[in-house]
This record gives structure tokens, sequence and C-alpha cells, in this order.
């Protein structure tokens, strides 16, 4: 288990995921359209790999730290219920996902993590591939994702379940302990 160096485009936001690894998170690419109007909505679409999939790594709260440039995050929901999507206001990179305070966990997504780090490397495989009817492209073989990829919502409901049962959703730099955002999302309707 180690630590990677978390940073924004124009390094005024830092932070740092804690004990990472192949068993210390969940590695996965979601294809769908609400990561691809998010990454447009930021004029960010250079997140987005060629089939529209936005890699994420999936933690609980308290592996997440943000130690510099907290002043601004920045967040927004692209419907009333959506997920609520984090980003810095400096540069607009993407932070990553949450459904809620309640729920421990969260989705950087790799964007915000410091690119000379390997992430296969660091990270382990890619658990999963979703969303695949979104995909603006057909994915390779064994990347299209479609169905439903019951092993890789196994292991999330598990690792949530054991974030809550752990008290893993506190601390949390999204979210007070009542859990309100950090900062209120705006609604933005793409
Ligand atoms: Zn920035
Ligand atoms: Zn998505």
């Amino acid at each position: 288990m180690q630590n990677m160096e978390l940073s924004c485009r124009c390094g005024q936001v830092k932070g740092r995921m804690l004990n990472v690894g192949p068993q210390g998170g969940t590695r996965l690419v979601c294809y769908c359209d609400d990561c691809q109007a998010f990454a447009r909505q930021l004029s960010r679409e250079d997140v987005l790999d060629a089939y529209g999939g936005t890699e994420i790594y999936q933690i609980a709260p308290c592996q997440l730290q943000i130690n510099e440039g907290e002043a601004q995050i920045r967040s927004l929901k692209l419907s009333d219920k959506g997920l609520i999507r984090w980003y810095c206001g400096c540069c607009n990179t993407p932070i990553g996902n949450t459904v809620s305070g309640a729920l421990p966990l969260v989705g950087v997504i790799h964007s915000f993590i410091r690119s000379e780090q390997d992430l296969g490397q660091q990270l382990g495989p890619v658990r999963g591939y979703v969303h695949g009817r979104y995909a603006l492209l057909t994915p390779p073989a064994g990347k299209e994702g479609r169905g439903t990829p019951w092993r890789l919502l196994m292991r999330i409901f598990l690792r949530l379940l054991i974030a809550k049962l752990t008290g893993k959703g506190q601390p949390n730099p999204l979210f007070d302990p009542d859990g309100k955002p950090v900062i209120e999302p705006k609604v933005v309707k793409p």
C-alpha cells in the first residue's frame, strides 16, 4: 500500500490519496454520457479516452486528502438528482464524483492524479468498463462495457459496506461531518 500525489493542472489544488493499490480501491472506466457531459461542461474533453471513457479510481473518503487550494474546490450536478461532481475552479480539472455525504465513496478522476505516476503500476488493473452503450466508438474487445458487470458491482457494494461499518466516511474533504457538501453544487443542465 502506498500513497499517490494529487494535483490540478495548474498546481493550485494539491492533495494525496492514501493506501492505494490493487486492493486499496477500485479502478474502472465509465463511458456514460453524464461523465462525458461533465468533461465537456468544463471544456476538459482531454480527460476522456478515445471512446469517451472516464477513468476513475474509487476510494473511501478517508483515503482522500486535499492539502492546498481548498478554496478552489467547486461542485456541480448535471440534474437535480445527479451525482455531485467535483472540480477545481482555477483550471477546471475534474477531481471526482460522489453520490452524497451519506455514502462513503469517492470516484477520483485520473485527471487529478499527478501525471508522472504510473496508474497501472500503482493502482493495478482496471476492474471493469461500464455503460459501454454510450461509448463514442466501439471499444476494443474486453473493454466494451456491455451488460451488467456483477463482479464489479459486488466489489463496489462490499467495499462500500465495509467503509460504512468501519467509519471510513470521515474525515472527508468534500463533505462536513453532517454530510453537507463543503461547497453547494450548482445544477447545470447540459
Ligand atoms: Zn488548478
Ligand atoms: Zn459515468
